[in-house]
């Protein structure tokens, strides 16, 4: 397997703004993590609802990402974070050299899937059909039935796209590692904080809250 850079290999240590979301870290106010996260560069993070600051280990200029907010389809509204070299609206910033970037200012690396062979893409994408239906690893299994709340068409329209893919998977020389939906629990404490759950409730002993004047 060659050691090229992939989004998905980048993505380990991505600033992922729906991560921060979910755990309840962007706020009315600031927050302080220190340490002990799961951003092993990132010295001190102050995170705020308009703004994250970042302090990165072995380096002086913090970094400053703004952060916006947009109106969901759904209602309610979602964050985004805004690329400290471009200003770029993104869900994910990654460790580049010097900081956190976007994907392009990080130089674009491509996706995994990107870098597969055509086959195996084509079995990549049988098996995320396959997924949509509930599952099934094993692209030579029979397709599963409709699952409840599926439209009768788009249900046809997922198994005449399985069909016209290949049945075999890679061979045994591919690089491709298909993986199956984690059922494994994050581990809790990542942050230095407690699950989201019990977040807000616990948070100070954790995380010391401040306010900036
Ligand atoms: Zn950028």
């Amino acid at each position: 397997m060659h050691d090229k850079l992939t989004i998905e290999r980048l993505g380990q240590n991505a600033l992922d703004v729906r991560e921060l979301q979910r755990e309840a870290l962007l706020t009315d106010e600031w927050l302080a993590l220190q340490q002990a996260f799961r951003w092993p560069r990132i010295t001190r993070m102050l995170l705020y609802r308009h703004r994250i600051v970042l302090e990165l280990r072995n380096q002086l200029p913090q970094q400053n990402i703004r952060v916006s907010w947009t109106r969901c389809h759904f209602g309610g509204t979602r964050p985004w974070l805004h690329c400290p070299f471009c200003q770029r609206r993104v869900a994910r910033l990654f460790r580049g050299f010097g900081g956190y970037f976007c994907r392009a200012c990080c130089g674009n690396p491509i996706y995994e899937s990107q870098r597969r062979s055509k086959k195996a893409r084509a079995y990549l994408e049988a098996y995320r059909l396959r997924q949509r239906l509930g599952g099934s690893k094993p692209v030579r299994d029979p397709i599963r039935p409709r699952p409840r709340g599926m439209k009768q068409k788009t249900y046809d329209r997922i198994c005449a796209r399985i069909v016209s893919k290949p049945t075999s998977g890679p061979s045994s020389t591919a690089t491709t590692k298909i993986r199956g939906p984690s059922n494994k629990p994050s581990p809790p404490n990542r942050y230095g904080l407690p699950s989201s759950a019990s977040a807000r409730k616990h948070r100070r002993p954790y995380a010391a809250n401040f306010r900036i004047t």
